[in-house]
């Protein structure tokens, strides 16, 4: 058998937000550094592990996939349970997926009620290599609002994804 990999932090993330936003990419890149043009929705995955080390820390991520759920646009209670991150993302080439934030944002506030303080969010603007829609002010003006952080990224060409990971992690890390 073989042995487990040991570890100081266990910590549970979420990737939330609307269909085809590339949430699963932004995952793949991640975990398996691998993009794909043509990625299946519904060839979901239920989470996926990677080590990190922060701050002289060993951290176990799962990161979490919502498995195409989200286009009956809510997720179940145990996707949500016992997460110590979320990562809102929206699409910058589509608005709609940016003004649903508001929908997502209520339903992270539902699974957490009053301890919005204790799960770090992250608002993710996604596919910044496209011609863009949403301004980065726009966006940057709305995480601050509701205390967010917040990045751009690429799931296709990687810019920012690493960022999204460590900045979730090092947050957490940092919360009393
Ligand atoms: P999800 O439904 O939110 O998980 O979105 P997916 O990860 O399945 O991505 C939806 C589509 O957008 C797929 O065809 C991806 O290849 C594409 N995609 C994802 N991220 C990016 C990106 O950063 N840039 C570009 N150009 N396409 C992307």
């Amino acid at each position: 058998t073989r042995q487990a990999e040991p570890y100081d932090h266990l910590f549970k993330l979420l990737l939330v937000g609307d269909a085809a936003v590339g949430k699963s990419s932004i995952m793949l890149r991640f975990t398996d550094d691998t993009f794909d043009d043509h990625l299946q929705s519904t060839i979901g995955v239920d989470f996926k592990v990677k080590m990190v080390d922060a701050g002289g820390k060993r951290i176990k991520m799962t990161i979490w996939d919502t498995a195409g759920q989200e286009r009956f646009r809510t997720l179940t209670s145990s996707y949500y349970r016992g997460a110590q991150g979320i990562m809102l993302v929206y699409d910058v080439t589509r608005p709609e997926t940016f003004d649903n934030l508001s929908k997502w944002l209520e339903e992270v506030e539902t699974y957490h009620p009053g301890r919005g303080r204790e799960v770090v969010k992250l608002l993710v603007g996604n596919k910044v290599d496209k011609e863009r829609v949403v301004t980065r002010a726009q966006a940057e003006e709305y995480a601050r609002s509701k205390g967010m952080l917040f990045l751009e990224a690429s799931a296709k060409t990687k810019v920012g994804v690493k960022q999204v990971f460590e900045e979730v992690v090092q947050k957490i890390l940092d919360n009393p």
